[in-house]
């Protein structure tokens, strides 16, 4: 990004599709990834006269621990509304969301340098179909495939608090970590189950009231893009403003080979979209005491693994690595029940070659070898030196062509320094000798 008179203005919607084995208001399966497209549709999903919505009860407990988990307030009271645009990936001319009575808001994350970024809102809505572009017969056709309809969307809304892009990545990424902990989704942004919108503007520095307008970029599937995204936004929009324009309110997309944003279509106010509660679903009610179970149910936090072990001594970096790998962290575990010191534990599990990554056994034995060669260099001269000097009818002996000399001053040092590499102790000795 370039210098300039201006600041970034940036906050973020991201969609999470969740793992549920049912859809968020039929019995079709949600795994909808490869399948045969259409294959697991019925007439809920399909949008058909005359079906009826039945809330999917662990979709709502899902989103509502991933609310807790991120620190939000739950509201006892809520209910579903209707969300009415046409696309053709929408077969009820509807999605059924949230408006103002979502299951949680006012939460917050904080990043490692402090900093804490706002979370407005965490929503429960369905997904919509999927069009295809394809060529049948010669001619270019659009095809929807209806198997994502209505797999159980969760949308987090944060408020503009983010300064900068790696602002915005430490917590995607945070929230993609918490997301698996949980172990509601994959959160992968390849296969689409983690969608990010981020909405970016700038204003003059020390300006406090937000800008006049915002522009959402859509369809970014991976951190790197975003940050480029980002960047180029900002550019664009100081460059604008500093010609005299004001960049208008749209959605664009990310051109990943030219690196560029591009505009896709103007962008709609909420109140464009005319909602309006869902008459086919009762409002919810939920008890202090189903919402403290939830809480209590909560597995520990990706931030409070890493809060346990920079205050037992290992490093924010080494903590940071760790909580992003379980298999890693489950190993650290087994070896503190093995009596290893935990730092120590950590520098093994992090340091072992990538090829016994795996096998606790091997990483033990590594670390033992790894350790003796570690009495060497300097240490070692001396003491070979000092012993050299004490035994010269050994030296002589040896040279004199005794073999059985140079063994009887190795095992003089083993005995001295303990569990040592006899081939260093060897080479210490000639050296010293020659
Ligand atoms: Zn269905
Ligand atoms: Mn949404």
């Amino acid at each position: 990004m370039s210098e300039s008179k201006y600041q970034l203005v940036l906050g973020f919607e991201t969609h999470i599709e969740l793992s549920t084995n049912s859809k968020m208001f039929c019995g079709c399966p949600a795994d909808h990834f490869g399948k045969v497209p259409n294959s697991q549709t019925c007439p809920v999903c399909l949008g058909l006269p005359g079906a009826l919505p039945v809330p999917n009860s662990s979709a709502i407990e899902w989103c509502i621990k991933l609310g807790l988990a991120l620190g939000c307030k739950i509201n006892l009271f809520s209910k579903f509304d209707r969300k009415n645009y046409f696309y053709p990936d929408l077969p009820k001319g509807y999605q059924i969301s949230q408006y103002d009575q979502p299951f949680c808001y006012e939460g917050q994350l904080t990043l490692s340098s402090g900093k804490i970024i706002r979370i407005t809102r965490v929503h429960m809505e369905e997904d919509t179909g999927k069009l295809q572009h394809a060529e049948v017969d010669g001619k270019k056709v659009t095809l929807v495939d209806f198997n994502r309809s209505g797999v159980p969307l969760v949308e987090i809304v944060t408020e503009p608090d983010f300064s900068n892009p790696d602002e915005a990545i430490e917590f995607l990424k945070e929230v993609q970590l918490i997301v698996r902990y949980l172990g509601i989704s994959s959160a992968d942004m390849e296969k689409g189950s983690m969608r990010l919108e981020a909405n970016i503007s700038v204003r003059p520095i020390g300006q406090k009231d937000l800008p006049k307008f915002k522009i959402e970029v859509k369809n970014v599937n991976s951190f790197r893009f975003i940050k480029k995204a980002i960047e180029f936004e900002f550019d664009r929009q100081v460059a604008m403003l500093n010609s005299g324009k004001t960049p208008v309110q749209e959605t664009r997309g990310f051109n990943e080979d030219k690196g560029e944003t591009f505009s896709q279509r103007s962008k709609e106010d909420a109140h464009d979209y005319r909602y309006f509660p869902e008459p086919d679903i009762p409002p919810l009610r939920f008890s202090n005491e189903q919402v403290d179970e939830w809480r209590n149910s909560l597995p520990k936090l990706p931030g409070q693994i890493r809060g346990d072990l920079i205050s037992r001594g290992v490093s924010q970096e080494k903590a940071l690595i760790l909580v992003s790998d379980p298999d890693k962290l489950h190993m650290i575990t087994k070896l503190v029940q093995k009596d290893i010191e935990l730092t120590k534990a950590v520098d093994m599990i992090i340091n072992s070659p990538s090829d016994i990554s795996g096998d606790l056994d091997k990483i033990i034995l590594w670390a033992k070898q790894k350790e003796t060669i570690s009495v060497s260099t300097s240490e070692l001269t001396e003491v070979v030196a000092k012993l050299i000097a004490a035994n010269p009818k050994a030296v002589l002996d040896y040279k004199a062509g005794k073999e059985q000399s140079l063994f009887f001053l190795v095992g003089l040092i083993k005995r001295q320094l303990g569990n040592i590499d006899i081939s260093l102790v060897r080479r210490a000795i000639l050296d010293l000798i020659k």
